[in-house]
């Protein structure tokens, strides 16, 4: 077809350059009729052609076409194409119309839904904010949770104020070189009212519940805020500290024993992360093999077991990876991989060594690039402070309780006397834990328990301003309240 206004000249061209032979084929090439470029612009800006035997896939009617290419191309090389899989340019504009009007209602319905998702978070995050008191009793907490309630708060105040992040942003060492493990403590916080969902939390930490009424959360990515003004939270963190040094009886033997294998479990992942440090950064080898990981473990536990510190731990561990990266150096076939095995043992032969023969080791100090379990201070704070409270040598020199331990203290008020743990509050020089330590007394069960032990919450004062207190919760976490944010489930990524 040509356009009724076209000159003479470019009608010309148009119907040489659209004619075809009888099989179908075009007349002769367009480098025959002139110029190519100038044809082409000529032709297609004055004509179009109609495909009369390729009809529309929708509508049936013959294809037109604006050049050549695309008539071949529907078509076919004989522009005989029974069932083209394309539109006629109406059908194409529709078809168009249509999908622009589909994904447009795609759009918006997926803005509507983000705006409800996010209208439940903001809903769930400002009874978040309401949060001021724990919810509950603390007694059923899990002791190693409490403790890193403690850990947390003195990481708190040591900056970030009441903003803790997510583990996800911690990293993998986590709180307590265990992220699984941190996350379930987290949880149990959670649920014990001491801590809240921070509004920091990214709007991917959350997802709508199954039926719709509100949102759960992914417990490694939401960002968490410490229940209370720093005052509250800090004698709360007090309180708890207390409980885990005095609490009497099996139960109390118990919460410290499981908060020193928590603190040595901290301690092993971070020598074990400081040696993987050193072999990838100093030595371009990968990390320890997994298959190896609970020798390692086994292997550095039997180190702090006698004595040694982290700094003496970090040393070992250096020289262990230098061995076997020179051992790969110098010896054809062996590879990274093996090297990274070899540390393993390296290490093990070192830290057997050293204990058989008594040796002095020199401590290296922490280099910039190694990230300690992030508890991993205020786990040591709490086991130091347990330590002193049971030592021998600390219980002697305090001129405040018996031979045991015990002080008599009396309660305010009713005037009633009781036996209580001493936590010797008059600093008493205690001998340097590292080498020349006596085993560690921690979960060593109290003595003796007195018969006039109180079983009661007292705010009573006794003795040094001490806080008289039992076995039962705080009087803070003892009040009745309802159950933290019932539509927060947590749920696993
Ligand atoms: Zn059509
Ligand atoms: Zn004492």
């Amino acid at each position: 077809m040509i356009r009724h206004d076209a000159p003479e000249e470019a009608r010309r061209i148009s119907l040489l350059y659209w004619e075809v032979k009888e099989n179908g084929t075009w007349a002769r090439t367009v480098s025959s009729i002139g110029v190519t470029g100038d044809v082409g612009a000529v032709a297609t800006g004055h004509s179009h052609a109609v495909l009369l035997d390729c009809p529309c896939a929708n509508c049936s009617e013959p294809i037109a076409v604006t050049n050549r290419s695309w008539a071949n191309k529907i078509g076919g090389k004989h522009l005989d194409a029974e069932a083209p899989p394309y539109l006629c340019p109406d059908c194409t504009a529709v078809q168009r119309q249509e999908e622009d009007e589909r994904r447009q209602r795609a759009e918006e319905a997926r803005r509507a839904e983000q705006e409800r998702v996010e209208r439940l978070i903001g809903a769930a995050l400002k009874d978040e904010d309401a949060k001021s008191e724990p919810a509950g009793p603390l007694a059923e907490v899990d002791p190693r949770a409490l403790a890193l309630y403690a850990a947390l708060v003195q990481h708190a105040t040591g900056g970030p104020g009441n903003l803790l992040p997510s583990l996800t942003a911690v990293g993998p060492l986590g709180w307590t070189g265990d992220t699984e493990q941190d996350g379930e403590f987290l949880l149990s916080l959670y649920a014990a009212g001491l801590l809240a969902l921070a509004r920091e939390s990214p709007t991917e930490a959350f997802l709508p519940t199954e039926d719709d009424e509100g949102v759960t959360f992914y417990v490694a990515d939401v960002a968490w805020r410490l229940v209370g003004g720093p005052a509250a939270r800090r004698a709360r963190a007090e309180e708890i500290t207390y409980t885990l040094l005095t609490r009497p009886g099996p139960d109390g033997a118990a919460a410290r024993e499981a908060l020193r294998t928590l603190t040595a479990q901290a301690e092993t992942a971070d020598v074990i992360a400081y040696l993987n440090g050193v072999l990838g950064r100093q030595h371009s080898c990968p990390e320890t093999p997994e298959a190896r990981r609970d020798e390692l473990a086994g292997i550095i536990r039997k180190g702090f077991e006698h004595g040694y510190s982290t700094g003496q731990m970090f040393c070992f561990a250096w020289g262990a990876a230098r061995s076997a990266a020179t051992w790969r150096d110098e010896t054809p076939g062996v590879g990274a991989p093996e090297a990274a095995s070899a540390s393993v043992t390296g290490l093990k032969t070192r830290i057997g060594k050293a204990i058989e023969c008594g040796y002095d080791i020199s401590a290296y100090d922490v280099p910039r690039w190694h990230r300690a379990p992030l508890a991993l201070d205020g786990l040591r704070t709490l086991r130091e402070d347990i330590r002193r409270v049971y030592d021998r040598a600390v219980i002697d020199a305090c001129t405040r309780c018996d031979q045991q331990g015990f002080k008599e203290t009396v309660r305010a008020g009713t005037g009633t006397k009781a036996l209580w743990r001493c936590t010797h509050p008059v600093e008493i020089p205690a001998p340097d834990p590292v080498r020349t330590a006596t085993p560690d007394p921690v979960g060593i069960p109290t003595p003796r328990q007195s018969p006039e032990v109180k079983t009661e919450n007292a705010t009573g004062t006794a003795t040094e301003g001490e806080v008289l207190r039992g076995d039962e919760p705080p009087p803070t976490a003892s009040a009745p309240s309802p159950s933290p944010s019932a539509q927060f489930v947590a749920r696993e990524p």
